[in-house]
């Protein structure tokens, strides 16, 4: 997708912090943190929304899943605890789509969310 801001990420057409990369999936550091930790991990390739995962792509759901587990380790907040949040849609709160999964850590998270 020529105008998505996370396809030019895993492109290298613009900068990011990125944390982990493998030939599916990509981790970079969130350009407007939330959190002490607050890491997003994508699919190299370009899925809109959640609603959009192809009935054969759960191997790369489960994947990007265990690379946040791994980051959450990585970065010492596993036992602490810490939230992985997928938004999807306007209500959701969900800006930029291309599907991503947020690590957020390192302080106390609030529930019900905002
Ligand atoms: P969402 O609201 O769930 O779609 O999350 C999108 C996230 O992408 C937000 O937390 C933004 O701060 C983050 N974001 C947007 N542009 C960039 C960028 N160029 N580099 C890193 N993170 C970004
Ligand atoms: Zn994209």
């Amino acid at each position: 997708m020529s105008d998505c801001i996370f396809c030019k990420i895993v492109q290298k057409k613009i900068p990011s912090r990125i944390v982990y990369e493998d030939e599916i999936s990509l981790a970079f550091e969130d350009i407007n943190p939330q959190a002490p930790v607050h890491t997003l991990i994508i699919p190299k390739k370009h899925i809109s929304t959640l609603l959009d995962i192809p009935e054969d792509d759960s191997g790369l759901i489960g994947h990007l899943f265990r690379i946040a587990n791994k980051l959450a380790k990585d970065k010492g907040i596993a036992e602490r605890g810490y939230r992985l949040v997928a938004n999807c849609n306007p209500e959701s709160g969900q800006t930029v789509y291309h599907i991503h999964i947020h690590l957020l850590g390192g302080r106390r998270m609030h529930w019900p969310p905002g």
